[in-house]
């Protein structure tokens, strides 16, 4: 079994956070380490460790991952200015919690998309 992660503490409300949208799929906090003015995850309530790890089932939640960005990035004023969305998947990819989630960043120009590790 893989072992449980700080989200799941979170989505369970047994952990510290700013959540700013829960439903019965999907609930979303703000980063605690935010990169932009605007920096919210959106994760889904099961416990999927990766994009890998994605099954078919959970398409729906996927799905609400996107309309609840869309939500919180109008509520937040950023829908016009723009915003990125981001999954990181294992080391490559740069993710370090293991319960999949979507980055909702903006507030401000982010500039290219991809930068060059300096390790
Ligand atoms: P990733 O690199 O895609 O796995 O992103 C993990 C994100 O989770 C980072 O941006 C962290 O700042 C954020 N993070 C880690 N622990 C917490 C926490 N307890 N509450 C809110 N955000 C967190």
């Amino acid at each position: 079994m893989t072992q449980e992660t700080i989200f799941a503490k979170i989505i369970r409300r047994e952990a510290p956070a700013d959540i700013v949208y829960q439903d019965d799929l999907v609930t979303a906090f703000r980063d605690i380490r935010p990169q932009a003015p605007v920096h919210i995850l959106i994760v889904p309530n099961r416990a999927i460790p990766t994009a890998n790890d994605v099954l078919p089932e959970d398409e729906p939640a996927l799905g609400r991952l996107f309309t609840v960005a869309a939500k919180l990035a109008r509520e937040a004023g950023i829908a016009e200015s723009g915003y990125r969305l981001l999954v990181n998947c294992n080391r490559d990819g740069g993710q370090e919690v293991y319960h999949l989630h979507m980055h909702l960043v903006g507030g401000r120009r982010l500039g290219p998309m991809l930068v060059r590790p300096t390790e």
